[in-house]
């Protein structure tokens, strides 16, 4: 991988058998996407030669240009992108085929080429769904689930949980309009599920003491080493079976991780949701199922260092 992204007017050229797959945004130079889809391609090419003619790299799009450049990139060989901040949002206007769970999450993060058209989906939500599964053993159609935020990535949760069919889905928000706006979105789509919501101002914590939740930090609230616990109650609160996943993976363990495990509750981070949202997006490419294993090991690697 290069040391830095490459800018539009830079990108490589493709040319069959070649074939190019990159991560736009900006800025964009901190993501690890590239060192998680070559590790999987690596392995990937073992079975299948044809994957060494693969690439993934970073590209530095700024929001204005993000039509140009996909008008660019498929002229130039790529097959594959995905979408960060600050594309997510816009490509729901910029792409014309959308993935129904896309559009419901009112976000983008894959795009794949086909007979010259961009398609888009939304892989977060598999992603979480995976995740959950894996780490803590969580089966949605069961669960009572807290999620706390409602930005993009609490609305890709709570699509995705209310899909699966979630016994009960809980929104806790800091600000009231985002929470509401939320709100109405899910309670218009599924109307058949039990969805509730509240903010820093209107709470009532005894809903929530002595139960079991599966607790879902959406919030960016623990991305720093000094920020506080986005749960509104200690953990040791929640009823002894809740479990906790935490969507942010740096730092590895979160004030709110910290926390659940004092309390005996079991918990995780977001990396294994980072990397099952990547597999899924790699298995939209190439066709292939993508074990998650060489993109765990490359992104564990990558964090102990
Ligand atoms: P958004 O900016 O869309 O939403 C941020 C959310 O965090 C809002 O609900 C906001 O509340 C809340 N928030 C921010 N600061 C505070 C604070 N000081 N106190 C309480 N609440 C706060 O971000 P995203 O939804 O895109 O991302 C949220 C988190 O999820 C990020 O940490 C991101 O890294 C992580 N993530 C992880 C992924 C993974 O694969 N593991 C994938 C996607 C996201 P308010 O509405 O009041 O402003």
């Amino acid at each position: 991988m290069r040391s830095n992204p490459y800018l539009l007017n830079e990108v490589p050229q493709f040319i069959l058998p070649k074939v190019g797959l990159a991560v736009l945004g900006h800025p964009i130079s901190h993501s690890i996407s590239p060192l998680l889809h070559n590790a999987a391609l690596q392995k990937l090419s073992i079975e299948n030669l044809s994957f060494n003619n693969w690439f993934y790299e970073r590209v530095d799009v700024k929001a204005e240009f993000l039509s140009t450049a996909l008008s660019k990139l498929s002229e130039s060989g790529y097959l594959g992108l995905n979408l960060t901040i600050p594309h997510k949002v816009e490509a729901l206007n910029t792409v014309k085929n959308l993935d129904a769970e896309a559009t419901l999450m009112g976000a983008v993060n894959t795009l794949h080429l086909k007979n010259g058209e961009w398609y888009g989906y939304n892989t977060d939500g598999y992603g979480l769904h995976r995740a959950l599964l894996q780490d803590l053993g969580c089966d949605l159609r069961t669960s009572k689930i807290l999620i706390l935020g409602a930005g993009g990535a609490a609305r890709a949760a709570a699509v995705k949980c209310l899909k699966e069919g979630a016994l009960k889905v809980h929104i806790h928000n800091r600000s009231e309009d985002r929470l509401d706006e939320l709100l109405n979105l899910l309670r218009e789509e599924f109307t058949n599920s039990t969805v509730t919501g509240s903010s820093s101002v209107c709470l009532q914590e005894s809903e929530f003491e002595d139960q079991d939740w599966l607790v879902i930090n959406a919030t960016s609230l623990g991305l720093k080493d000094t920020d506080s616990s986005p749960l509104f109650m200690p953990c040791s609160r929640l009823g002894k079976k809740s479990v906790v996943y935490d969507m942010i993976y740096n730092p590895f363990q979160t004030k709110l991780l910290m926390e659940a495990e004092q309390a005996g509750l079991v918990g995780s981070n977001g990396l294994s949701m980072l990397v099952f949202q990547a597999a899924k997006a790699l298995e939209i490419w190439t066709e292939h199922e993508i074990s998650a294993d060489a993109m765990t090991q490359a992104a564990k690697e990558h964090f102990a260092r």
